[in-house]
């Protein structure tokens, strides 16, 4: 064994030594930092610390891409117009910013830049060095333990508001902070820890601040947001900061599940505005999308289980794996439905059922049931004496290719979830409706939409996509006039199909 090896392999020893962990004081470390960063008394002396910067953030934390393939490129909101101040006496921030979706979107909301202002406090503070380290030195903070990773020396501590521990990672050369990381509940994901990398430190009066932000996710190693910092002020008087209105919002009504019937053994069960059928056949219920989040998806279950004596909801057809409609597929396992999707979306709705929910349990971890998948290639059908549901793949769909549909012949409704929706501002895969209707001969005269107020004819569908087509078109000529270029820009279809390509 060479010399050189041997020097590395005792540096490595050293360097993960518990021996030399154990003797490290996890306050002294974290005042070593706060000695780093301008000192302790300094810190402790500033009223608020405000940045401005711009960034990416990933769409539904990486559960909004087109497919749930790993190697599915990512979709980024774009942030723009930052503005946060630390208000580190308080221990809240406000924040501003301006967002849009680099990506094809069906709402107004999504692309219109306009200004969002939150008030944020507690663990949300943890993403920036400065009130990490400031909440990890409080005196009603827990300590401990230290421990090594990657080269770090990583200090566990525990707020006193807190349910359990976060962590900031001491870079051991330059003392400073090099990552916080803490722990919250996410309805698709149970426990999600995030990892927020401080980068490129520089003097602010004295104060060294990072101007990069990144934050990573336990979930696949997921990017959440790209953050550069432009500026940092310090001590800015209120004059100049913006006005945060403390209004109190009265709690709204607790939400209900609306019933309608559509035909018989066939209901729409809707919760605040999203929601799709339930279909009984011989033995069972079959209940289409779990949308939403855990208590959405409880009431729908529920309504539906109160339809017919003796018969339940057995299983759930989910169209697709975006967050928002995956939002309670943990609350549908709980309750022991099986999952009936596109092949494709296994591995994904695969991930969400099985990750823990410890720190943060929700219904599936206090009543664990395992995984049972049915998958659909081209078409799946659901047939017993009563009832016939045929489940189809989505076809000519930008937005989900990964996508199923459903349909009751007998009844002549269509199930679908992201093909339209009535309230969408513009329609970027306009001929969804009518390419899957053609391409499997099908006939609906009723659909019933995930998003939206419930059923409503087929010919109304096909005239609001119209519609939105048409206002997707001009606001892309007006973004062009004013030489911007929105992705999904032109338009590629209409209602009917693809768009003639002109010559550039
Ligand atoms: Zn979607």
């Amino acid at each position: 064994m060479g010399r050189r090896i041997i020097v590395a392999l005792l540096a490595m020893l050293a360097f993960t030594s518990p021996v030399r962990v154990a003797a490290q004081d996890a306050r002294a470390l974290l005042e070593q930092a706060a000695e780093a960063m301008g000192g302790l008394e300094r810190l402790r002396s500033l009223d608020n610390v405000t940045y401005t910067g711009f960034g990416q953030r990933a769409y539904y934390q990486g559960g909004g891409n087109i497919t749930g393939d790993p190697q599915a490129p990512m979709k980024w909101q774009n942030v723009t117009d930052v503005q946060r101040t630390l208000h580190l006496k308080t221990g809240v921030a406000d924040y501003q910013e301006r967002w849009g979706q680099e990506f094809p979107f069906a709402g107004t909301f999504g692309l219109d830049y306009q200004r969002r202002t939150s008030t944020q406090s507690g663990e949300q503070l943890l993403d920036h060095p400065l009130p990490a380290l400031l909440a990890a030195l409080a005196d009603d903070t827990e300590l401990g333990p230290v421990t090594w990773e990657d080269g770090l020396t990583v200090i566990a501590f525990t707020p006193a508001n807190h349910s359990g521990p976060a962590w900031i990672a001491l870079d051991p050369a330059s003392h400073l902070p090099r990552f916080s990381r803490w722990t919250s509940p996410h309805a698709n994901l149970g426990d999600l820890t995030t990892t927020a990398w401080f980068s490129g430190y520089l003097p602010f009066a004295g104060v060294q601040l990072p101007m990069g932000l990144r934050q990573e996710l336990d979930w696949r190693g997921v990017t959440n947001l790209m953050l550069q910092i432009d500026s940092y002020r310090m001590n800015v008087p209120a004059s100049q900061l913006p006005r945060v209105a403390s209004v109190t919002i009265a709690p709204p009504p607790p939400p209900q599940a609306q019933v309608t019937s559509l035909a018989p053994g066939v209901w729409d069960v809707r919760v605040n505005g999203a929601g799709a059928a339930v279909v009984e056949f011989a033995n069972r219920l079959v209940m289409f999308e779990a949308y939403g989040g855990e208590a959405q998806t409880l009431l729908r279950i529920d309504a539906a289980n109160r339809l017919v004596p003796g018969k339940q909801v057995e299983a759930v057809i989910v169209s697709h794996h975006h967050f928002d409609h995956t939002g309670g597929l943990r609350a549908a396992l709980s309750r022991g439905l099986e999952v009936i999707s596109h092949r494709g979306n296994e591995s994904i709705l695969r991930e969400l059922a099985e990750r823990p929910a410890t720190r943060f349990p929700d219904a599936l971890a206090r009543n664990p049931r395992p995984f049972r998948f049915t998958p659909v290639d081209e078409r799946l059908v659901l047939e017993d004496a009563t009832r016939r549901l045929e489940i189809y793949r989505v076809i000519e769909h930008s937005h989900m290719p990964n996508g199923v549909f459903a349909y009751l012949p007998a009844e002549r409704i269509m199930l679908e979830g992201d093909l339209g929706d009535e309230a969408w501002n513009y329609h970027f895969w306009g001929s969804g409706y009518a390419a899957n209707i053609a391409h499997y001969g099908i006939a609906p005269e009723t659909n019933v939409p995930v998003h939206g107020s419930g059923a409503i004819p087929m010919a109304t569908v096909l005239a609001n996509t119209a519609r939105q087509v048409a206002a997707a078109q001009e606001l892309c000529r007006t973004l062009a006039e004013g030489g911007r270029f929105q992705q999904g820009c032109p338009v590629q279809y209409d209602a009917e199909g693809a768009l003639a390509l002109e010559p550039r």
